[in-house]
């Protein structure tokens, strides 16, 4: 015979195990308690259920850093702010066996300036760049970018570095970290390390952190205050994945283009900058012949993703058309 839910529920509840965290909540509990008597309820299906994990909190970083070298080995991974490690698991897609809590390490919630760069760390939510962060330029640059990343309730928990862990080709702050150069700072009981952003993302969802690091920090380049920037993506329905993005960034000096960065995201397997582009507008003047020729180049240079719903002429034909747009968005 098969244990009926309750019971299942307090052999989970007396061994640690737990493979349903919201069922896995006390007061949930409680009410199933009370209903046990009650008429039977409707058969839960497992077929959008997590598969069985366990469930760590921790409070410090050498706390984490020694939970993690125990678990990773075994698939543990990092919950930070779930919003996408969770459906994946409700749908089966992964299934972690140790899932290891850093929403209460302290320490990991700062935004600070520290040597020229915007250090933000890795309980940092998505919806702390509605504001302005820092009265640099690069403040202004995360309030336009952030409102394209899903929905409200999505930015209130998602985490930046989290985003930059997962390396989904058509995240925005990927792009982001990407065009600017970003460092990214990991950290496991073996010592920390700094990591490129050009070196970081490997290819689809793939990135260098290794199984037993936390990125505690990733740290932006402050921009110079005459940095100007445009960012332009394309979605069907506000709020879903981009299917292209670009972020361009100018410096114009006497009249001519001093620095160009063009990164490109969603368009490949992962973000980059785009040096074709670049080399483009160096030297030129900031006019609409400059930016076609910029905006031609990215298309030309990139290697597009298809897949059922976009061929690869339509992604080049967006990489074009978004990079001209942000370019004329920069200095409008
Ligand atoms: P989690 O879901 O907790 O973790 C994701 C992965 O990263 C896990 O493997 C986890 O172990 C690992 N991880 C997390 N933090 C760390 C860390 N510090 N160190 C090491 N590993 C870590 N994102 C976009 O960019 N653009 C969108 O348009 C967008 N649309 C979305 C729409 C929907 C409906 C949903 C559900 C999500 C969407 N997202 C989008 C994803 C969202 O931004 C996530 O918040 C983000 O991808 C992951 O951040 P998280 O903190 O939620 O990470």
């Amino acid at each position: 015979m098969f244990p009926t839910r309750d019971t299942a529920l307090d052999q989970q509840l007396s061994n640690g195990d737990c493979n349903d965290i919201f069922t896995f909540a006390p007061a949930q509990r409680n009410a199933s308690v009370s209903l046990r008597f009650e008429k039977p309820r409707p058969k839960v299906s497992s077929d959008v259920k997590p598969a069985p994990f366990k469930y760590y909190s921790a409070q410090t970083l050498p706390e984490t850093l020694a939970r993690l070298a125990e678990i990773a080995p075994d698939d543990g991974r990092i919950l930070a702010g779930g919003q996408s490690l969770l459906p994946a698991m409700a749908f089966r897609m992964a299934r972690p066996r140790h899932l290891l809590d850093i929403n209460r390490v302290a320490g990991l919630d700062r935004i600070a300036e520290v040597d020229g760069k915007l250090a933000i760390g890795a309980l940092v939510r998505h919806a702390a760049f509605h504001h302005a962060v820092t009265s640099n330029p690069l403040g202004r640059l995360m309030q336009a970018v952030v409102p394209h990343i899903a929905h409200y309730p999505i930015r209130a928990r998602g985490t930046f570095c989290g985003s930059l862990a997962m390396a989904d080709p058509a995240s925005e702050w990927c792009c982001v970290a990407a065009t600017l150069d970003a460092e990214l700072v990991a950290h496991s009981i073996r010592g920390q390390r700094s990591i490129e952003a050009g070196a970081f993302f490997q290819g689809f969802m793939s990135t260098d952190l290794q199984p037993d690091e936390l990125l505690t920090e990733v740290r932006l380049p402050l921009l110079t205050e005459d940095t100007r920037f445009g960012f332009q993506e394309f979605s069907r329905r506000r709020g879903d994945y981009a299917m292209s993005m670009t972020l361009a960034t100018l410096r114009v000096v006497d009249g001519s283009i001093a620095e160009a960065r063009i990164g490109v995201g969603g368009a490949e397997g992962c973000p980059r900058r785009i040096a074709e582009a670049e080399a483009a507008l160096l030297d030129q003047p900031p006019n609409l012949e400059t930016f076609q020729a910029a905006a031609n180049a990215a298309a030309a240079a990139i290697d597009p993703l298809e897949d059922a719903s976009t061929s690869a002429d339509y992604r080049r034909d967006l990489v074009q058309v978004l990079t001209l747009r942000a370019l004329q968005q920069a200095v409008a």
